[in-house]
This record gives structure tokens, C-alpha cells and sequence, in this order.
């Protein structure tokens, strides 16, 4: 199965018929169709590694100030117990909670929505684990590349730059110079499998630490890098920034060539 690291952007896009949800449903048309989807989003961080492991995971929407109709939005796909456990297998004899309070955040399901509108494959989200370094998240997420072999689609989601302080939300096609530089950078080093300039993405430009104030939106480039097998080639989509600061950049593994 291909893996695939997508920026979401701003929450509404879940509902809306723009650039990025058509590139979304275009995507998903070109993958060979998963049995089950494992969810690594900027919006769950765990107290060690967490799985969910509902048989119906509950729509969490984790935002505030949007209209209505966002926070009624339901993505009822089902969860997958046994996929969390076998999760729980890879990554032993690291602990891994099996959690069944925490459901689908919005960087799953704004994407998911688009991506798979029917809600009909089972999906499985797995935490950011506080307590790790860049290398400790990379080194995690590689035990997981059997799940390649399994049918199972990994669905990394963050933005390669986030910074909501200095976005300017009139402004959606507004690229800032420096997040334009580090979103380049960071291409640069995925096309040349340099992965370990990813993981030391503070040294990436100059002006990192303002595309990357936190590392929970770039943590999931992290896991689809590391998901990468040898020697192939990751292939880039949606290389735009949007309000300033928010870099979209995109990208699969395992696509195959351009159609
Ligand atoms: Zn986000």
C-alpha cells in the first residue's frame, strides 16, 4: 500500500469544494482501494503510545470558533480493534495503550472526508508520544512498515509549516518568504531521502523555529518518511503555502509514476 503525508489546512475544508478537497478525492481515486487506514494526526498527543481501539470511534471535533455545521460533522467509519492490537504487537516491547476514549480528530476526518466520503473502511488513529525526540518518533514509525504488506493505507496528516500566530486568514493565497524557504527545504531533503536532515528540522533554514514553533504538525511527515522502503521515491502534491504561513505540501510513496 502506498503511504501518504497530506497537509489539511483549515478545518472547513472537511466541508468545502475547493483546490485541496478536490485534490483529496482525486488522490483517493488513484489508490488501490485499503482494508483498513492507519490515522497519524497533529491533533492527537498522548503521555506515551496510544491506539484507539473502539469498534465505533466518535467524531471528536477538537476546535473552537467554527460554524455549526462543522461541529456537526460525523465521519462514521468503524474502528478496528485487532489492527490496534496487531499495532500494539509491532511496536512491543514498547507499551501502547489501547484506547477507546479518543475517536477520530479533525486531521483524520477532514481529510478522510474526501478521501473516502462513504466512511465505509475501518480506521485506526495512533498518538503523537509526547515524550519522544524527532529520531525517537521516526524510529517508532518505522517498526510499522509491514503494515504496507497488509492492505492497511497510512495516512500521515500535519502541515509541513504551521504557524497560526503570524497567518493571515484574508489572505489565502499569501506565501511568506520563509515559509516558502522551509517548505522548499524540506522537499528538497525528502526528494534526496535525506532523512535525517528531517528529523534535524530545526537546522532545515534559518527561519525553521517560525515555520515549526511546535513540532506537532510536522511530527506526521516524520512517520510517512520513515514508512518510505529503500531507495524509493516519494512523489509531492499540493505544493502550495496558504494564508502566509500554512505550507500544504504533500506527498505518497509506493504511487507509482504520475498518470
Ligand atoms: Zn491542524
Amino acid at each position: 500500500m502506498p503511504v501518504l503525508f497530506l497537509g489539511h489546512g483549515n478545518p472547513m475544508n472537511a466541508l468545502e469544494d475547493n483546490a485541496d478537497s478536490r485534490f483529496w478525492r482525486d488522490l483517493a481515486r488513484q489508490l488501490p482501494r485499503p482494508r483498513a487506514i492507519l490515522a497519524i494526526s497533529a491533533h492527537w498527543e498522548t503521555r506515551g503510545i496510544a491506539v484507539t481501539a473502539a469498534a465505533r470511534p466518535q467524531t471528536i471535533h477538537d476546535f473552537h470558533g467554527f460554524p455549526a455545521s462543522l461541529a456537526a460533522f460525523q465521519y462514521p467509519a468503524p474502528g478496528e480493534p485487532e489492527l490496534a492490537a496487531r499495532i500494539a504487537g509491532m511496536l512491543a516491547p514498547e507499551p501502547v495503550a489501547l484506547d477507546t476514549a479518543w475517536g477520530l480528530d479533525h486531521g483524520a476526518w477532514s481529510l478522510l472526508a474526501h478521501l473516502y466520503p462513504a466512511a465505509d473502511i475501518p480506521v485506526v488513529q495512533l498518538g503523537l508520544d509526547l515524550g519522544r525526540d524527532p529520531a525517537g518518533h521516526y524510529h517508532l514509525a518505522r517498526r510499522l512498515r509491514p503494515l504496507r504488506n497488509e492492505g492497511v493505507l497510512v495516512l500521515a496528516s500535519g502541515n509541513v509549516v504551521h504557524d497560526l500566530r503570524r497567518m493571515d486568514w484574508r489572505q489565502p493565497d499569501l506565501e511568506f518568504d520563509w515559509a516558502r524557504r522551509f517548505s522548499d527545504r524540506v522537499r528538497d531533503r525528502l526528494g534526496a531521502g535525506d532523512h535525517g536532515a528531517l528529523i534535524d528540522y530545526s537546522d532545515l533554514t534559518a527561519e525553521a523555529n517560525q515555520a515549526v514553533p511546535t513540532p506537532e504538525h510536522f511530527l506526521p511527515l516524520l512517520y510517512a518518511a520513515a514508512l518510505a522502503n529503500e531507495g524509493e521515491a516519494p512523489r509531492f502534491f499540493n505544493d502550495r503555502i496558504e494564508y502566509g504561513s500554512i505550507g500544504m505540501l504533500s506527498l505518497g510513496y509506493g504511487l507509482g509514476d504520475p498518470a
